[in-house]
């Protein structure tokens, strides 16, 4: 994938940010639980690498990843905290795990079986750490009955090759106002706590909303994500409980700037016309780089004034009304502060009637990260 190095348009990644956020949460954590950053999907598009070298500069003291790939990619950049993939892994990747000395996820019987016999074929020279996964109610993956938990556990401690080091497991609701399913969930997982007789090393049950809003779960390890990038979880559902810092910015450039006379057409398809003269300035962003074409009618910072995205977004280019002439080369803010106006990925979420999460990781890979 070719990434846009020779184009003004870039997503600027403020690491202090991410570092502080990392330590204000530590800060509330009881004594002993560790911080580990979820830096999956590239660090929520933020950039795995330089997210994960942050997070450990806050006191992260190990990491979480969706995929084998992204574990591989945080070993081969040096990173040698522990990182623990959330997913399940087919266990004919099983070699790669030992080698790279990533933990795993298992959530069924049948995984646990079949890593046992593809371990068997294997010399190995430390065990396969696993941690166990229990649905308590996000119908995702994982082990739904205590019963079965405890076969998972018993599997885990006659298998030499495996060794059981950790417990967790995950909540659909920890954002919302309405604590009932939470508490369903939580329940849940206490009734498993309740028939073990014994702990691995990690128990961990929340990601960023519930260390926020549910501070008083079990457990000695956290998941956390969207707010090491200093989103709140909960959208605007909860406020935050200490200041969060968002680490993300996209700027790009006015490309060309021009007065129009009333009744010319702007963009594919015609569907603004200029009512009057008016300034259009044009920038090197579009769909192809995840600014989607339902952001048309979203506004812009330039020089401090809200500019309005006039026609339909094109792959590589879009067009704002400005208030008056412009210079070619001026800064256009299109997330993150701009003459002390700002534009937050919760408004460009809101526009495009989804969640921060979802805008911050379609970000595509040609935008180019500048960190600092
Ligand atoms: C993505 C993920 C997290 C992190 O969630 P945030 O809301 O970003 O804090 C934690 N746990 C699991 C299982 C996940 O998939």
């Amino acid at each position: 994938m070719v990434v846009g190095w020779h184009r003004p348009t870039k997503l600027v990644i403020d690491t202090q940010a991410i570092k502080e956020n990392v330590r204000n949460e530590i800060k509330r954590m009881p004594k002993g639980t560790e911080l580990f950053a979820v830096v999956k999907a590239n660090g929520y598009g933020h950039g795995a690498v330089q997210t994960a070298k942050a997070a450990i500069a806050g006191g992260a003291t190990g990491f979480c990843v969706a995929i084998l790939d992204e574990a591989i990619e945080l070993r081969e950049a040096g990173i040698t905290e522990p990182i623990l993939i959330l997913s399940v892994v087919d266990v004919s990747y099983i070699e790669l795990l030992l080698t790279y000395d990533i933990s795993v996820t298992a959530a069924t019987q049948e995984w646990l079986e079949q890593a046992t016999e593809q371990l068997n074929q294997l010399e190995i020279q430390a065990p396969l750490k696993v941690h166990i996964k229990v649905d308590t109610g996000m119908g995702r993956i994982g082990f739904t009955t205590p019963e079965a938990v405890k076969q998972a556990i018993a599997t885990l401690k006659v298998e030499k090759k495996m060794e059981w080091e950790g417990l967790f497991t995950h909540f659909s609701t920890a954002d919302e106002k309405d604590t009932r399913y939470f508490d369903k969930q939580s329940q849940r997982f206490d009734k498993v706590l309740s028939v073990l007789d014994d702990l691995p090393r990690y128990v961990h049950v929340s990601n960023s909303a519930t260390a926020f809003w549910h501070p008083n779960n079990p457990g000695n390890m956290i998941r956390f994500g969207i707010g090491l990038y200093g989103l709140n979880p909960s959208g605007h559902a909860l406020s935050a409980v200490y200041p969060l810092k968002p680490a993300l910015s996209l700027v790009s450039q006015l490309i060309q700037v021009k007065e129009l006379s009333a009744g010319e057409g702007i963009g594919y398809g015609n569907t603004y016309t200029t009512t009057a003269k008016e300034w259009i300035g044009t920038i090197p962003i579009g769909y192809a780089d995840g600014w989607l074409r339902h952001l048309t009618g979203f506004s812009v910072l330039v020089d401090g004034e809200e500019c309005e995205i006039v026609g339909r977004i094109c792959m590589d280019q879009c067009m704002i009304r400005l208030p008056k002439k412009m210079t070619v080369g001026e800064t256009v803010t299109l997330i993150g502060e701009n003459h002390g106006k700002e534009i937050t990925l919760q408004m460009v979420a809101d526009k495009l009637e989804t969640i921060h999460y979802e805008v911050a990781c379609t970000f595509s890979e040609r935008i180019p990260r500048e960190y600092k």
